[in-house]
């Protein structure tokens, strides 16, 4: 299966933490290997996330990056940049899924002309203005081709049984954790 990693540019602390979080969240949930990230370095944030992934299951790393720069020029696979200024996903995607490793670039404020250079696609999902959380989750879904609908993290805590109503979690460990029918 071809391996995913995202790079999410410019974390702003103040601002963007719930932004960066879902990113993350997303790269993981959605089989994503790794989140790096640059900007500010940001201990909270990368808590709250592996504290996700250990209680959900894993494997799901965060890096965080100085050099972005390098980091995206070292990368040994191929670079795709989500802008809604790029080639449209669905002309490329058959030709990006060929490929064992990504680089998922994302930004946050104005993106330095300079990662549109460096990646190989500039891609966009739609080209319209709309967030990097529904462009990489789109990004990876077709990638993935909705594998992640049915994919077993390993050592999870706890995991969900699907209900047509309420809630079911159970604890993987023990016995069933928590049940309620709101
Ligand atoms: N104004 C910034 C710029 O000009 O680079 C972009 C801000 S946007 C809120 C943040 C990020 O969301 C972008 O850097 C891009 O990765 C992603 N994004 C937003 N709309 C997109 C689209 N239609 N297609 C692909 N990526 C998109």
């Amino acid at each position: 299966m071809t391996e995913v990693f995202v790079l999410r540019l410019s974390h702003r602390k103040d601002r963007d933490k719930r932004v960066t979080t879902h990113c993350a969240l997303v790269a993981r949930a959605f089989l994503a290997k790794k989140i790096y990230y640059t900007g500010d370095k940001d201990e909270k944030f990368e808590k709250k996330v592996m504290d996700v992934a250990r209680r959900w299951g894993g494997p799901f790393e965060i890096e965080y990056v100085k050099d972005w720069k390098k980091l995206i020029k070292n990368f040994d696979g191929i670079k795709v940049h989500l802008t809604m200024y790029g080639t449209p996903l669905n002309k490329k995607i058959d030709e990006i899924k060929q490929a064992n490793k990504i680089l998922v670039i994302i930004g946050s404020e104005k993106v330095p002309g300079i990662a549109y250079e460096l990646a190989d696609y500039n891609i966009s999902i739609t080209t319209q203005p709309h967030s990097e959380i529904a462009a990489l989750a789109i990004f990876l879904d077709r990638v993935f081709e909705g594998k992640e609908f049915d994919h077993e993290f390993s050592n999870a805590k706890v995991k969900i049984i699907p209900q047509e109503k309420g809630k079911k979690v159970i604890s993987l460990s023990q016995q069933p954790r928590k049940k309620s029918t709101q």
